[in-house]
This record gives C-alpha cells, sequence and structure tokens, in this order.
C-alpha cells in the first residue's frame, strides 16, 4: 500500500521537531510539507529552524522548504504543534478546508465535538467525528490528544478502571522540556521545584474526565470521579513523573490491581498499529521504578511504565506512573491517533 502524506503545522517548534523525527522512517506516513509562521516560510527547513534535538534535522524535512500555515498546497493529513495562541484560527480553517487536523495543541481538547484521543483508552470516542462535520459544516476534521501529563496519567489509570474509580489524587514532577524552548529559565530550575504550571492542574482535572468518560451520541459523558491534580516542575530533562492516590467503588486487592496492570492491552496492540508498545502499561516491580533517565525512553518513548503499588491510608490504593512527555506525550500520541483512525478507514 502507498505511504499517505502528511505535514506538519508548527514544524519548526519543539513538538513539531519531535513529529520529524518520530515520523522519520515511518510505515505508514510520508512526510510533504512543512508549515510555520511568516518568519520561517519560504526558508529551507534547516534556515528556519534550529534543531534542538540530538544530531541533524532528518533529510526528510532539511529538503523541504517552509510554507506559510494557510490552506491550499497541504496534503490532507496535517500534524499540528502549533502555538497555542494561533491555533484555533489555523487548525479550524485547515479543517473547513477538509484536512484532517490531528492536533497536539491545548485549543480544542474540551471542545464538545472534538475527540480527545487515546487509543488505549478511548478509541471509540472518534465517533464524535460525523457529529462535528455536521455542526461545523466541515469537510475535514480536528482530532486532538491529551495534555503531557494528563496521558501519564490517564494511561497509568486505564488498566484499574474496571474497578470503579471514585476519587484521584495525583501530584506531578514534570520536565522541563513540557515548557517548549527555551522553556523556564536555567536559574529558576536548576537545584529547584516551580510548584505552578500555568492552567496544568485545571487541564490534568477536566481532560482525565473526558479521556475516561462515555460516547454518548454527541458528547462524551465524563468520568464521574473526583480529580485532584498537584502540578510541579522539575529539574529533569525529559519524561514526566506522576505519584496517584486512587479509591474504588469495588475493593480490588493487590493482586487484582497488578494483574490488571500486566495484562493491560488494548485497540492498538491487538491492530499492530506501527507506533503502538507492544505492552502499553508496564509494571516495574523494583522499589526505585520507574525513573525518568532510566526508563522514559525505553518502547520509543511510547508506554507508560507503572511501580510502587502499595495500599494508601487515605483512598484505597498509591502508585507511581512515568510517560515521555515530548513524545508519547506530544507527538508520539497524535501519530499513534493518525494509525487509529487510518485502520478505522478515516484517512484513505
Ligand atoms: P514552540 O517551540 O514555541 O513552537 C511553536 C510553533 O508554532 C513554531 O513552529 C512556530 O513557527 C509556530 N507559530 C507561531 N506563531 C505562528 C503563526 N502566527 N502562524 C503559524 N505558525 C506559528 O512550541 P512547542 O513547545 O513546540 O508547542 C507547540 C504546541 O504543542 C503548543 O500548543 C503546546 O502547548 C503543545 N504541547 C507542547 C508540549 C511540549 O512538551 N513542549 C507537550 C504537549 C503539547 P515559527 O518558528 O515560524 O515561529
Amino acid at each position: 500500500m502507498s505511504k499517505i502524506e502528511v505535514g506538519i503545522l508548527g514544524a519548526t517548534g519543539m513538538v513539531g521537531q519531535h513529529f520529524i523525527k518520530f515520523l522519520d522512517g515511518h510505515p505508514l506516513f510520508e512526510l510533504a510539507w512543512l508549515g510555520a509562521s511568516e518568519r520561517s516560510a519560504g526558508k529551507r527547513y534547516t534556515e528556519a529552524a534550529k534543531w534542538h534535538l540530538g544530531g541533524n534535522a532528518p533529510e526528510s524535512a532539511a529538503r523541504l522548504t517552509v510554507d506559510e500555515a494557510k490552506p491550499g498546497s497541504a496534503p490532507k493529513l496535517l500534524f499540528s504543534a502549533m502555538d497555542a495562541s494561533v491555533a484555533t484560527e489555523i487548525e479550524q480553517a485547515f479543517a473547513k478546508a477538509g484536512h484532517v487536523v490531528v492536533s497536539n495543541s491545548r485549543n480544542h481538547r474540551m471542545d464538545k465535538d472534538v475527540p480527545l484521543l487515546v487509543p488505549e483508552i478511548n478509541a471509540d470516542h472518534l465517533k464524535l467525528i460525523p457529529g462535528q462535520q455536521a455542526l461545523r459544516g466541515w469537510k475535514g476534521q480536528i482530532v486532538t490528544n491529551p495534555n503531557c501529563s494528563t496521558i501519564v496519567l490517564t494511561m497509568g489509570l486505564a488498566p484499574l478502571a474496571q474497578f470503579g474509580i471514585t476519587k484521584i489524587v495525583t501530584t506531578t514532577l514534570q520536565a522541563v522540556s513540557g515548557a517548549g524552548y527555551p522553556g523556564v529559565p536555567s536559574m529558576d530550575i536548576l537545584g529547584n521545584v516551580i510548584p505552578y504550571i500555568g492552567n496544568e492542574e485545571e487541564k490534568m482535572q477536566e481532560e482525565t474526565q473526558k479521556i475516561m468518560g462515555t460516547f454518548a451520541g454527541d458528547h462524551i459523558e465524563p468520568l464521574a470521579a473526583k480529580v485532584s491534580a498537584h502540578c510541579n516542575r522539575v529539574a529533569v530533562v525529559d519524561g514526566h513523573t506522576v505519584t496517584v492516590s486512587v479509591e474504588f467503588s469495588s475493593k480490588p486487592t493487590e493482586a487484582d490491581l497488578r494483574n490488571a496492570f500486566e495484562t493491560f492491552y488494548a485497540v492498538p496492540q491487538q491492530r499492530s498499529l506501527p507506533s503502538a508498545p507492544k505492552r502499553p502499561v508496564q509494571y516495574m516491580p523494583e522499589a526505585d521504578r520507574p525513573q525518568p533517565r532510566k526508563d522514559a525512553e525505553r518502547d520509543r518513548g511510547m508506554a507508560t511504565f507503572v511501580g510502587r503499588l502499595r495500599p494508601c491510608p487515605v483512598f484505597d490504593w498509591k502508585f507511581v506512573a512515568l510517560g515521555h512527555n515530548t513524545i508519547r506525550g506530544a507527538a508520539g500520541a497524535a501519530v499513534l491517533n493518525a494509525e487509529l483512525m487510518e485502520s478505522e478507514g478515516l484517512l484513505r
């Protein structure tokens, strides 16, 4: 089968570069177009973008000239890593013009008719698309992936949803790469913890309820569980750690929960989607794991690692989860979403 041409909106930014790297050599998708601001338009990619990742920009991007982020010559499928200040109008303009916009930006995540997709958890939320197209009069569509800390929390919780989650308290230790480039000044973060990330706690709380909610015709009925998040920026380069205390309506044993983590297997694995980790949630039995430096990059940064499952004296159980914030929390998540859509026949 021939590859599907794809473009990247916001290709010069931090997440845009992760898209380029993640898509290099992809078996289904071929990079054909790069879009960014008028500051970059008309320049060769290597001239427009300062490459922040290891090595050089892949040839698949280096050979391309950056275009303005306007519908016209872009391919039908677009990954978006646009600055949030401009993503609303630009993504909508492309969807209106018939493009499939698989977005990493926060702008449309909580729109009632837009899937906030995690293929292991809510592949059926793609059923919102016909309603979105009818309501907005679009030939195209917008699908989003969650915030980088929310995806770690929801992937850690997904195997446990069967036990009836009623309350969640989570604390994050978030890597500096989540703030983009140049991000937090080194004088602020080195040897320090910053106990505030703008709007992050609200995003984690509401996105978790939507992702783990139920498709109800024209909207998602949110998960009824209460979610309380504390978000912190720490001096880690890549990999968000979240600690989680959780209360259940049924009272599972430790063996029930361990078994649920260890046997969790979902749609991307059943369909062998190219970017799906073989085991999406991996329990680490060691007392001091998972750790961002040692574990975040395993399985191409696409798996979620959990550990330290133990009783919680306030709720029922507590554990730690870790995921790669710029891969599974950004570019890799969006590519997996597009692979799911391809497997549903929505892209060709
Ligand atoms: P970034 O490095 O600042 O990149 C922003 C991109 O948007 C650049 O390509 C920039 O192009 C483009 N842009 C800015 N203004 C534009 C305009 N008027 N028209 C067209 N393009 C414009 O940001 P980032 O860290 O990659 O984040 C991108 C998005 O992903 C944000 O919405 C962010 O919230 C979200 N996100 C980031 C992370 C992360 O880990 N960093 C994780 C999850 C989600 P120029 O180079 O031409 O200015």
